[in-house]
């Protein structure tokens, strides 16, 4: 979701295509005001994916979001108390050609205007939270899909979020195996992605590796760059989306390591970030366990005191100096992605298995870390 004012044509345009550069497919904006109705024919003209208009109380917004080309409404009609008014909005979208968003969050689930609902509900939930919310989310995703029954309106998309992700988790699967209409999953106000990464992961990850889930979103307090670099992420490593950029592993670090590994693995992802193939690059401390750790990579590099060895493809080609290590993986790793592209190379060779410069011992034995001087790599002559 956009974090500009949708009004501002230009920042929100800009921040679409910063987005989708970083692999978003569908894009929410706000629009609480008539400006920012306003403002949407220029931004989905400009816009290379298509917007979602997010309407809360005001169902002119939903009828204006409509008539500038949106291409789905995020709506809940418990926010609109005339029925009259939720019809002509679902007529409108469904005159369009558009689909409608409905959700429920923890957040407003409690009754609002029915004093005795609301006493009931909240009774319920004071008794076991848990299974009681999840029970009225489920009572109101109901009501709501009568109301678009009613008007012979199908083309429905269900969400059910909460800031808990065993709240999400249960939610969703009871959602799914009650209702068949596609499901848009989230963990709301999950907070900075220092903890919201893991609150989101954990709740999306397990509903996506169910097969829950047809659209996603991670919401974090920040620039919305990272929810979508984790999004995207998420559902590459469940192969639930094609990888189309480079794909990096690194080892940890430990107690052998004997460059600034983790630098280097933060440049090597930078210098990377251009490359539109998905080559697999490893960066790995050391030739102790690294070449085990690291096989499958089409490119990687071990470090060892002062040096580090470059394999493509399970072929060693070079040996540099530190100050060289990220240049020479670099020029390996986009020579090796211009060959993929030219068809002269596989990715991830199944075949390919790196074996351990030499002169080490068994995997793990650190024989050369025993020795003094510690790791010496071999030179190879290109
Ligand atoms: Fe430690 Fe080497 Fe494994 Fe890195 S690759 S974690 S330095 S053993």
């Amino acid at each position: 979701m956009t974090s500009t004012y949708t009004y501002d044509i230009d920042a929100t345009v800009a921040q679409i295509n910063r987005l989708a550069a970083a692999g978003c497919d569908i894009v929410r904006v706000a629009v609480p005001d008539k400006r920012d109705t306003d403002a949407l024919p220029e931004i989905i003209r400009q816009s290379p994916i298509p917007i979602i208009a997010d309407v809360h109380f005001h169902y002119q917004r939903a009828l204006e979001a409509v008539k500038a080309g949106v291409h789905k409404i995020r709506l809940n009609p418990g926010n609109i108390k005339d029925r009259r008014q939720v019809n002509e909005v679902i007529r409108a979208c469904r005159d369009a050609g558009i689909p409608i968003r409905v959700g429920v969050n923890e957040g407003g689930i409690v009754e609002r205007q029915d004093k005795t609902v609301r006493a009931a509900e909240k009774n319920m939930m004071s008794q076991d939270y848990h299974g009681s919310l999840i029970a009225i989310m489920l009572r109101k995703l109901e009501d709501y899909i009568r109301i678009f029954e009613a008007n012979d309106f199908y083309d429905v998309v269900l969400a059910a979020k909460s800031v808990d992700p065993t709240i999400v988790i249960d939610a969703y699967r009871a959602i799914s195996s009650r209702f068949d209409f596609p499901l848009h999953l989230g963990v709301t106000h999950a907070g900075p992605p220092e903890t919201g990464r893991i609150r989101s992961i954990a709740a999306l990850g397990t509903l996506l590796a169910e097969g829950i889930g047809d659209t996603i979103r991670i919401s974090y307090a920040a620039d919305p760059i990272y929810e979508v670099e984790d999004g995207k992420e998420l559902l590459c490593s469940l192969g639930l989306r094609a990888r189309h950029e480079p794909e990096l592993i690194a080892c940890p670090t430990c107690g052998r390591i004997e460059v600034d590994l983790l630098e280097l693995v933060g440049k090597v992802r930078q210098k990377l970030a251009h490359i539109r193939t998905p080559v697999k690059v490893a960066v790995m401390g050391c030739v102790v366990n690294g070449p085990g750790e690291a096989e499958g990579a089409d490119v990687a590099v071990f470090a060892g005191r002062g040096r580090g060895v470059i394999y493509v493809q399970g072929q060693q080609v070079r040996t540099v100096t530190e100050a060289e290590m990220l240049d020479a993986l670099y020029d390996e790793a986009v020579k090796f992605a211009a060959k993929v592209e030219r068809g002269e190379a596989q990715l991830r060779n199944a075949q390919v298995q790196i074996k351990p410069p030499e002169p080490i011992g068994p995997p793990g034995s650190e024989h050369e870390k025993n020795k003094p001087g510690g790791v010496s790599l071999p030179v190879v002559k290109n």
